[in-house]
């Protein structure tokens, strides 16, 4: 197939895991029926191989990605200097979490009696530690070789779904500062593989200009609830990893933002446990304020509070209830920001999902649910709801995104069907004056 393709047969990787190679036990590979020989008749081995391919029906299309030229997959770990490159990667993400006022953590999980799993991701100050690692490397080297700026951003909502939220106070730029030192990865490796060596796992949290060493624990055993295709319910039991010490609070944290209890988190029902709750999802709290960073994710940060107070709004619709549809302020607005940054407003993206930002967020509009209710707090509280510690984290960096004529050729290729909508909106109740695209309250 690789052959056919133009590819080289090493590059080879599935397109939803291009980090593994391709596993010619796994993927590759369909395990026939123990009755099946090669001596057998034809009609009845067809119909071995038939049902062998039907058991393979979870996965019905492998897809998968090959480069013309072979690549030494390892290169990036060699060449004139690699250990100092390295050192600058980690260096990179260490600067970026500073400026976004993030913890940057580094950890490794013991797995039975394998060699430790490495990651690196953001995190908000509080989250829990995840389930599931998003990622697993053999080492640090390679962690550190191999994650993204956006891998790190990987499940940054879900993880700091109950951090506790506060307001942010970073410190003003020091021209006069002293340049870090930079991170040794064999020195950091080496402490962390210590702090594995009795426990099920240890991080490495860069917080406030310096690393902080932590072992992890398993937590008691708890149940969850998944509901299946059938309806009925099953029970899981999981172990979760805890820190066994918090790192000091940061320098750049102010005061807490205030909360209260979500409305629609009472009760105690299955369904609770199946279906985040609509009106927090998941937080539990309703949040009185919020935080907007809005980045390039290289070396423009800006961070805004946004506090309960009152603003000046103006009514630009009404829901098709009646409900009003209010729009706050420029400060409010994170489409403004755009043009700052040098880019489209519809560009501004999410880094944690990679997904556009909501219309409602782009034109600081919301619908009053309550027409008395105060504007700017049910404004808050819409747009903290879901995101870690109230963060409303916005990435300004430009997209790379092929040409249409690309897409729609790799489309055809992959017999596949492109579809494009265009909505005209304005002329719709709610609609921002002069935005042919945006439907405010909808
Ligand atoms: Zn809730």
């Amino acid at each position: 197939m690789a052959d056919r393709a133009g590819t080289a047969p090493e590059t080879l990787r599935e397109v939803f895991d291009p980090d593994r190679p391709a596993d010619a036990e796994g993927q590759l590979s369909v395990p026939l029926d123990p009755g099946w020989h090669p001596r057998l008749a034809a009609s009845d081995r067809y119909d071995l191989e038939g049902r062998a391919l039907a058991r393979r029906a979870y996965a019905p299309w492998l897809v998968f990605l090959g480069h013309r030229d072979p690549v030494d997959p390892d290169s990036y770990l060699r060449g004139l200097d690699g250990r100092r490159d390295l050192s600058g990667q980690l260096d990179r993400l260490c600067r970026l979490a500073d400026r976004l006022c993030l913890d940057l953590v580094v950890e490794a999980r013991a797995i039975a009696t394998c060699a430790p799993s490495w990651v690196i991701r953001f995190e908000v100050p509080g989250s829990a530690v995840p389930e599931q690692p998003h990622g697993s490397h053999p080492d640090l080297p390679t962690a550190v070789a191999r994650t993204t700026v956006a891998d790190a951003w990987h499940d940054f909502a879900e993880r700091g779904r109950t951090a506790p939220a506060h307001f942010v106070d970073p410190p003003l730029p020091d021209p006069d500062s002293t340049p870090f030192e930079p991170v040794d990865v064999d020195q950091l490796e080496r402490r962390i593989l210590r702090d594995c060596a009795d426990a099920p796992g240890a991080q490495a949290v860069w917080r406030d200009g310096r690393w902080r060493h932590t072992r992890l624990r398993a937590e008691p055993e708890t149940e969850r609830l998944t509901e299946l295709e059938t309806g009925q319910v099953a029970r899981w039991h999981r172990t979760t990893l805890a820190r066994n010490w918090e790192p000091p609070a940061p320098s750049w944290l102010g005061p807490p933002i205030p909360h209260t209890r979500c409305p629609g988190c009472r009760g105690s029902g299955t369904r609770e446990w199946l279906l985040p709750c609509h009106t927090c999802r998941g937080g539990r709290r309703i949040h009185h304020g919020a935080v907007l960073t809005v980045t390039d994710l290289a070396d423009r940060v800006v961070h805004l509070n946004w506090r309960p107070e009152a603003a000046p709004v103006r009514v630009v619709g009404s829901e098709p209830a009646g409900l009003p549809v209010v729009q706050l302020p420029e400060r409010y607005r994170v489409g403004t920001w755009a043009a700052t940054f040098g880019v489209r407003p519809e560009e501004l993206h999410d880094p944690g999902t990679g997904r556009a930002l909501d219309q409602d967020l782009l034109d600081g509009v919301v619908t009053l649910s309550d027409p008395d209710g105060d504007p700017v707090e049910a404004y808050l509280a819409a747009v903290a709801r879901g995101r870690p510690a109230a963060r409303v984290v916005v990435s300004a960096a430009g997209r790379d995104v092929p040409p249409l004529p690309r897409l729609a050729r790799l489309v055809c290729g992959l017999g596949l069907v492109l579809q494009v909508t265009v909505a005209d909106h304005r002329h719709d109740a709610g609609a921002i004056p002069g935005s042919p695209t945006g439907c405010a309250g909808r």
